[in-house]
């Protein structure tokens, strides 16, 4: 096997642009990875072979003629399946987008070809990114490299699976409540979201609108902060997008790796401190806080009451706004069509279309989306779930008037066995405990590995204020010069 899976997407990038390897080379070398280990770990759902070969043979062309290179060129990635590939499979992880391949690339995807990245595939997701395992896809679950009878985080299960095992060495994910943090806290990786709207939404197939956030995913905070500067910044395409440039993550991220955090002051979320978790959990995180106390950073408790609410408010605001997006599949306009025998009504195709496409996970999330945005119920609870938000927002604006970030574990619990919460969907909702908030509130949040509980790995979770994206890869950066980066049992 080849040494070249074990680089860094940053060394990588290097000997592209040296001309010690070629794009092609690197390429080939992941693509084997991919034969010799998916059929056991299952981090794709498409492998795009020769898409990959031709823009990696375009790198090393590029290179030959003396032209520039980005600081990504010639770096496989792998990304989730909820962004729009132009002509390539895209499924969401659900049978409702089987055989769709869009006539348009996502804002993300267009910035990852200019960049020369090379895009290896479309890796496995919980159905439209709805879990917190991957074992709510369609296509089957993806298995954690670490114990391949553990899951591997969700929604992004297959982008953070696929790092994990070496078959990519940056992966795109997107974040509504948890999605790229949690799979990185529980494979031993890093993922950042980024501020809602320092990254385009164009082309990310819609869940929850004031939610979503594309992000990066790699296996290390300068990997993770790299990708980020390519795909982040302003998208007139996408309303929501924010007119303003990427905070400097990159210099921010290579700042914390001199490991120096004096005069950084950092919040330890009192409610995510104590119980709720696992003792392994809560054991690793101290320790990453004595760490971070080494490194210069003081500690100060800072108390987010409101942050208690977060879960409840989530699980109304998200299925509403799921509800409305989904909407849009409705055996017409994309994908799969059930029942159109020539003797059925429109409404009867679109039933069984629905019927059949979409997962016992998605139907419940439409159906209680449904419910809490219809009339007479509508302040009850899509009200009052707003304004916990707004509380919630209130709790974080409070706390950064006092710290520079915030910290408390990724995930209350590391890799769970597959099947141990598919039959309540309260204990899967838990997973996303502690990322929730920054959801909520819009701003940036990274896991960062911190340390092993019973062998298998834990993620500390920085958070920042909006558009201060650059602080929380200061901060991960420095945890990282000290712990290292984790690996995985060989495969
Ligand atoms: N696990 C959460 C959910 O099921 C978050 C998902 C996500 O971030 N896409 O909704």
């Amino acid at each position: 096997m080849s040494e070249l899976i074990r680089k860094t997407a940053t060394e990588i990038a290097g000997l592209v642009a040296s001309g010690e390897t070629s794009a092609v080379e690197v390429t080939r070398a992941h693509l084997d990875r991919i034969t010799e280990v998916d059929d056991r770990v299952r981090a794709f759902l498409h492998v795009d072979t020769e898409g990959a070969l031709a823009a990696a043979r375009a790198v090393d062309e590029r290179r030959a003629a003396g032209e520039p290179l980005g600081p990504l060129a010639g770096v496989p990635v792998a990304v989730k399946d909820v962004l729009t590939t132009r002509g390539v499979p895209t499924t969401v992880g659900s049978k409702i987008l089987e055989g769709w391949r869009p006539p348009y690339d996502a804002t993300i995807v267009s910035r990852l070809r200019e960049a020369g990245t090379v895009m290896l595939g479309k890796t496995n997701m919980d159905e439209f990114a709805m879990g917190s395992s991957t074992e709510y896809s369609a296509y089957g679950a993806t298995h954690n490299p670490w114990d391949l009878g553990r899951i591997p985080g969700g929604s992004g299960g297959g982008s953070a699976a696929a790092l994990a095992a070496y078959e990519a060495p940056l992966a795109i994910g997107s974040d509504t409540g948890g999605s790229i943090r949690q799979p990185g806290a529980v494979t031993g990786t890093v993922g950042a979201k980024p501020t809602y709207g320092g990254t385009s939404r164009y082309g990310l197939v819609a869940f929850s609108s004031s939610l979503d956030t594309p992000g990066p995913c790699a296996r290390t905070v300068l990997d993770a902060a790299l990708l980020h500067q390519v795909i982040g910044g302003h998208d007139p395409r996408d309303s929501t997008s924010i007119p303003a440039p990427v905070p400097d993550v990159v210099a921010a991220a290579k700042l914390g790796a001199t490991g120096d955090l004096t005069g950084v002051r950092l919040g330890v979320v009192k409610e995510f401190s104590g119980e709720g978790a696992e003792p392994g959990v809560l054991a690793a995180f101290r320790e990453a806080v004595e760490t971070l106390t080494k490194l210069g950073a003081e500690i100060v408790e800072v108390s987010c009451p409101n942050f208690s609410y977060a879960l409840p408010a989530y699980y109304l605001i998200a299925p509403s706004e799921c509800s409305s997006n989904l909407a849009r599949f409705d055996g017409v306009r994309f994908g799969l069509r059930e029942g159109d025998d020539g003797n059925r009504s429109l409404e009867e195709v679109m039933s069984l279309t629905r019927d059949v496409g979409f997962g016992p996970e998605v139907k419940r999330r439409i159906m209680l989306g449904t419910y809490a945005l219809s009339s007479g119920y509508y302040d009850a609870y899509y009200g009052q779930a707003q304004k916990v938000r707004t509380l919630i927002t209130r709790d974080f604006t409070a706390a950064f008037e006092r710290v520079d970030a915030l910290i408390s574990p990724t995930t209350p619990f590391v890799a769970f066995e597959m099947g141990a919460r598919t039959s309540d969907p309260y204990q899967m909702y838990l997973a996303d405990l502690f990322t929730i908030p920054t959801n909520l509130y819009g701003g940036p949040g990274i896991s960062v590995p911190c340390g092993l509980a019973d062998g298998l790995p834990v993620g500390l979770q920085v958070m920042a204020p909006t558009m201060a994206d650059d602080r929380m890869y200061r901060v991960a950066a420095a945890l990282e010069s000290a712990v290292g980066t984790l690996t995985p049992p060989a495969l």
